[in-house]
């Protein structure tokens, strides 16, 4: 009788008994040490670029023209047109960057980005939800806790440690993804003329800051922080990673002024435009204001794209309180409808929210204190009262919110 032929993996020889799977071929078998052996081999014989194309980050975003990027980003985010114009088409041709043919003779290079525009009119907010769209890891970083390397502080590579961390160390993942430096404007140099002295918190850092933003392999404490030469760095490569950078840029309306008016060609300029010259300045930025502003020539030239976000109106306001996915309003309504109580609104009571927001100069952040302010008692009480509707009024609004600390506050 014939003896039964001994299964064994065609790669390694192991036996069936020394694995724990055998994955049959046309003229052998192969087992899971094998196969993961092989995976290793691919990633490393196949250039990155290429094999990357296939995975989640570019499949789902391969679906999203600009069009559709900024379609999308209207759900969450109210008005801004022109940045988030600027924002789908830099980030379209980011990805597209990522996924031409490392052959291509042409390089495309990176389109980092700068968002200038007064705090909480939504830089952080369009950010977000660019990263949510792409599903690809993202991290929020203060470019203040920065320090130049030796100095008290975290070293620049720390914010890749954020990105990591939000993916949970996949590396791969994290090559993909988009960093928001936050504040980037309290790095400026205080002087534009860099003769007069060093300016270490500042200038530091953007030197710091130049070969992140370039596309270098960087070494990254994967805790974050300081390194220090007991810690394993890992390395991650920031050639694909999409930085976004946010600032107030408090003061830089004069500057853009002073250059536009310069710039404006004989004496008798039209009235009527250099009045809505003036109101818009912020629509004129570009990398000139930026530099005079203090951000070196170095690390401009790796922000390309600038654009600006425009002050929140009451028009705006009001908008953001009930048009977004996931609007403030729409979040309240949520949280009574899980206690089964049916939460409505008398329209004045937006008019009045914004009007404070307006008044105590809290931007589009302090929509939320205000509603938590009005809502507060309701949503401590109703929980226990057999109540399945709430309506507010403006009466009851304003009650309420005449009662809480936050209409102490003073005006300025
Ligand atoms: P910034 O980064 O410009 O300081 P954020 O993006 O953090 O401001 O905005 C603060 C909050 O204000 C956001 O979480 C959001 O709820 C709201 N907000 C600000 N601007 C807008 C906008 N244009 N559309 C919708 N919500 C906004």
């Amino acid at each position: 009788m014939a003896k039964q032929q001994q299964l064994i993996c065609t790669f390694c020889g192991r036996k069936r008994e020394e694995v724990k799977i055998l994955i049959a071929g046309l003229e052998g078998h192969i087992c899971e040490n094998c196969v993961e052996h092989a995976q290793e081999i691919i990633a490393h014989e196949i250039p990155h670029d290429n094999h990357t194309i296939s995975t989640k980050t570019s499949d789902n975003f391969s679906v999203k023209k600009p069009m559709e990027i900024k379609k999308f980003l209207d759900e969450y985010v109210i008005g801004q047109d022109d940045a988030k114009k600027v924002l789908a088409v830099a980030v379209y041709n980011h990805y597209k960057r990522i996924n031409q043919k490392i052959d291509n003779d042409v390089e495309i290079e990176k389109s980092n980005i700068v968002m200038v525009g007064e705090t909480g009119t939504g830089k952080t907010l369009l950010a977000k939800s660019i990263a949510r769209m792409l599903n690809v890891p993202f991290a929020i970083v203060d470019a203040t806790v920065f320090t130049e390397a030796g100095y008290v502080g975290e070293d620049v590579e720390s914010m890749l440690s954020r990105l990591l961390q939000s993916c949970n160390y996949d590396v791969e993942a994290a090559e993909k993804g988009i960093v928001y430096i936050d504040e980037i404007d309290k790095i400026a140099r205080k002087s534009d003329n860099p003769s007069i002295t060093r300016d270490v918190s500042g200038e530091g850092v953007q030197q710091g800051l130049l070969k992140l933003l370039e596309g270098s392999e960087v070494l990254v404490p994967p805790q974050g922080g300081r390194k220090h030469p007991e810690q394993k760095l890992v390395k991650v490569s920031t050639h694909n990673i999409l930085f976004i950078c946010g600032g107030a840029f408090d003061g830089i309306d004069r500057i853009i002024a002073r250059r536009v008016n310069t710039n404006a060609i004989g004496f008798n300029v039209n009235k009527e435009l250099q009045e809505y010259q003036d109101s818009n300045l912020l629509q004129f930025v570009n990398s000139v204001d930026l530099k005079q502003f203090g951000l070196i020539p170095e690390l401009l030239g790796r922000l390309p794209v600038v654009t600006y976000l425009e002050p929140l109106d009451a028009k705006t306001l009001r908008n953001i309180l009930t048009e977004p996915k996931n609007s403030l309003i729409k979040q309240f309504t949520r949280l009574f409808e899980m206690e089964d109580i049916a939460l409505t609104f008398e329209p004045a009571v937006f008019d009045f929210m914004v009007e404070k927001a307006l008044e105590y100069k809290l931007g589009a952040r302090g929509l939320r204190s205000i509603s938590e302010a009005i809502l507060t008692d309701a949503m401590y009480e109703l929980p226990s009262k057999k109540v399945k509707e709430f309506n507010v009024s403006r009466e009851y609004a304003e009650r309420k919110f005449n009662t809480t600390k936050l209409s102490l506050l003073k005006v300025a």
